[in-house]
């Protein structure tokens, strides 16, 4: 049975207190804490088996070498991939999609279209506008309905025979929108395109099966899911890490060097140039492992139960507006209410030790399409609870009473 008393123990974290109150931390979507176990694991890399990987014929470094692919093998098996040189470590989602970007440069021809949606967030925009600009390739956007869902009619009159590029988000940062990713991965092999799903939001409540999906690529990056920064995954279909040129150029990617010509090493080392971050990639995946043992069911229904409370509670307010749909949506929450700068009831209840977003969200389309400025986002985990919501009713309460 999932415990959140047994949970919370194990994020030290949780513990501390924020201008004198115990911290209420609901900015899990802009990245969650790390349990005990994850920081241990990067203390151990560093305490005792530091070394650089693939190069070292000594024993320390076959075990940092061993640590970081066994690391690879977790996050093959986590995500149903067939292979684990499908697997490629990245320093994130932002990283993971440029990497994909860059290399459709020499596939893509002038005329040529690429689909996003307009609840993206900005690492999945500008990429593609870049890439754009590079080939002459045009940017189509599959618009939202007022409940902040795909228009999915509209993304059906997009695509065509020209479309040569999918990207969407399979749950949106700023609304917690579950994006139908199946349908739309469908649609698009239908007209023979390319998907690449952006699952930063969605891997620390969902289980994806790329396999299963049949998307192209998947992305994501493990400080959302209990991880440490600076660390996250490309997952590719092998036929397209193969089709796809190298990223960058340096040590570890190469098969050999020559002044004359260089050929490159095969997956998943040919996109990994350079030194990585060892202990990242050995820490995502205990941070998988440590998911997996408490079991994404579990979280989501615990998180469920968390998110109704919480819109519930919410909506008794006067003058609040929640953004986005209300139910069959990841644990976040954006809204606004009547009359006050998002910004002001931010500031308020952090002083009250509550730690929520306010802003964009690296997601500006979507505020533009709702006219306004921002909204405050409380976004819950798995080791959040009731107690700390109703502490936050009473908070933003608390910040109406002064504001208005
Ligand atoms: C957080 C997030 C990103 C960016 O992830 P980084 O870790 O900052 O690279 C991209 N897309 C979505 C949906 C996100 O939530």
């Amino acid at each position: 049975m999932f415990d959140v008393k047994k949970v919370r123990n194990d994020f030290p974290i949780l513990k501390i207190k924020v201008n004198g109150k115990s911290l209420v931390y609901f900015d899990n979507a802009a990245t969650s804490q790390k349990p005990q176990i994850v920081i241990d694991c990067i203390v151990d890399y560093y305490s005792n088996y530091n070394a650089n990987i693939h190069r070292g014929v000594h024993t320390l470094s076959q075990e940092a070498t061993n640590a970081y692919e066994e690391a690879r093998i977790k996050i093959q098996k986590h995500f149903n991939a067939e292979k684990s040189h499908e697997i490629i470590f990245t320093s994130g989602t932002t990283h993971s999609i440029n990497l994909v970007a860059s290399g459709f440069t020499s596939i893509l021809e002038k005329g040529d279209e690429i689909i996003v949606s307009a609840l993206e967030h900005h690492s999945n925009i500008v990429p593609w506008q870049m890439l754009c600009e590079r080939t002459g390739a045009v940017l189509k956007v599959i618009p939202i309905s007022l409940q902040g869902e795909l228009l999915m009619d509209e993304y059906d009159k997009l695509l065509s025979d020209r479309t040569k590029l999918v990207f969407v988000n399979h749950v949106s940062n700023a609304l917690g929108t579950i994006n139908p990713i199946k349908e739309i991965i469908d649609k698009a092999h239908l007209k023979g395109a390319t998907v690449l799903i952006d699952g930063a939001q969605a891997t620390p409540h969902i289980k994806p099966d790329v396999q299963n999906l049949d998307c192209d690529f998947y992305v994501c990056s493990a400080h959302k899911l209990c991880g440490p920064t600076g660390i996250g995954m490309l997952y590719g279909k092998e036929e397209w890490l193969n089709k796809l040129p190298p990223y960058q150029g340096g040590g570890e990617m190469i098969d050999k060097v020559t002044f004359e010509k260089t050929t490159y090493a095969g997956l998943p080392h040919k996109f990994e140039a350079g030194t990585p971050n060892i202990s990242g990639g050995i820490a995502f995946g205990v941070a998988l492992d440590y998911m997996n043992s408490i079991g994404l069911e579990n979280i989501a229904a615990y998180e469920k139960e968390l998110l109704d409370h919480a819109t519930q509670k919410l909506l008794e307010i006067d003058g609040l507006v929640i953004y986005g749909p209300l139910e069959n949506k990841a644990p976040v929450i954006s809204f606004n209410i009547e009359g006050i700068h998002p910004f002001d009831i931010g500031t308020i209840i952090d002083k009250l030790g509550i730690a929520v977003r306010t802003g964009h969200h690296c997601a500006q389309p979507i505020m533009d399409f709702y006219k306004i400025p921002g909204t405050i986002r409380a976004s819950f985990t798995f080791y959040n609870t009731k107690e700390e919501i109703d502490i936050f009713i009473e908070a933003v309460k608390r910040a109406k009473n002064m504001l208005l």
